[in-house]
């Protein structure tokens, strides 16, 4: 990347094959930092980081056992096994350290979906609008308890 190149943000991605490894990595970084819904996310930031939302396979034996524990009621039983609303899917940020339909499923389900790739911040505002009623700390305040994001590696 030369000087005064202009860095691309992730609702603007390139083709793979127009860019270098380190430049998606960093752009995809930038957003992360930045907050910023991040689409087009390298692998790799997604493997060293876990920005991902949750999704149920087809492995799921719909016992139920999850959708009780959803702080946001984004888990419903769909036509044949139980489904992940994301547009209420916060990963647990806001509530918990851990997502909580991954923590009670008995087969291990509820696994990370590459297909949807969100930032922390973005994450927690989205809890934030969900529970309008509920007093939430400071983004820069959330303490690990109520963050996978922000829990010791
Ligand atoms: S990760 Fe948390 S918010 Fe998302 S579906 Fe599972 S329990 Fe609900
Ligand atoms: S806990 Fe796991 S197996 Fe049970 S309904 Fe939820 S996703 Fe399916």
């Amino acid at each position: 990347m030369g000087r005064g190149h202009v860095i691309r943000l992730a609702d603007a991605p390139l083709p793979m094959d127009e860019r270098g490894r380190g430049a998606h990595v960093l752009e995809d970084l930038i957003a992360r930092i930045a907050g910023l819904p991040i689409r087009a996310a390298c692998p790799a930031v997604v493997q060293e980081f876990g920005l991902m939302a949750t999704k149920i396979t087809e492995e799921c034996i719909n016992c139920g056992a999850c959708e009780p524990e959803c702080p946001n009621q984004a888990i419903s039983q769909g036509e044949d096994i139980f489904v992940i609303d994301p547009k209420l899917c916060t990963e647990c940020v806001g509530f918990h350290d851990e997502e909580a339909c991954a923590a009670v499923c008995p087969v291990d389900c509820c696994v990370p979906d590459p297909a949807i790739v969100e930032s922390e911040q973005v994450l927690f505002e989205r809890a934030k609008a969900l529970h309008a009623d509920k007093t939430f700390p400071q983004f820069a305040d959330l303490p690990a308890s109520l963050s996978r994001f922000r829990k010791a590696k």
